[in-house]
């Protein structure tokens, strides 16, 4: 009887363990997801920004990476970008369009493509 359930304990153990080591799995994952998100973002505004100079793209706004937003009527997004998370939203800081000092995007959620590369690095 004391032996089962001693069992029952390191089972439960185990079964603890695995289910945190593929909860961090999947946060890696998707933060990575998100990190790769906000490259394809800051690549099609720079393409959007060298094609209209006149009236570039200064602040990210949410709409433009949605469905039939501006990214995607140019044809600088093949679709619309999907959240790695509920939490994620891009933003930007800065003036997006600035050669001298360009302002960055990052996600509510997750921080900057910065910040998750330090994460990664585990720094
Ligand atoms: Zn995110």
């Amino acid at each position: 009887m004391k032996n089962s359930l001693i069992l029952m304990g390191l089972l439960w153990i185990g079964l603890a363990t695995i289910g945190c080591t593929d909860n961090a799995k999947n946060d890696r994952a998707r933060a990575k997801a998100c990190s790769a998100n906000m490259r394809v973002l800051m690549g099609a505004i720079e393409m959007y920004n060298m094609d209209y100079s006149d009236h570039p793209i200064r602040v990210l706004e949410e709409k433009m990476y949605q469905r039939g937003g501006l990214l995607l009527e140019k044809k600088l997004l093949n679709a619309p970008l999907r959240m790695p998370t509920e939490k994620c939203r891009y933003r930007s800081t800065g003036d997006l369009s600035s050669q001298k000092d360009p302002g960055i995007i990052f996600c509510n959620f997750h921080g900057s493509v910065d910040d998750l590369q330090k994460l990664f690095e585990g720094k």
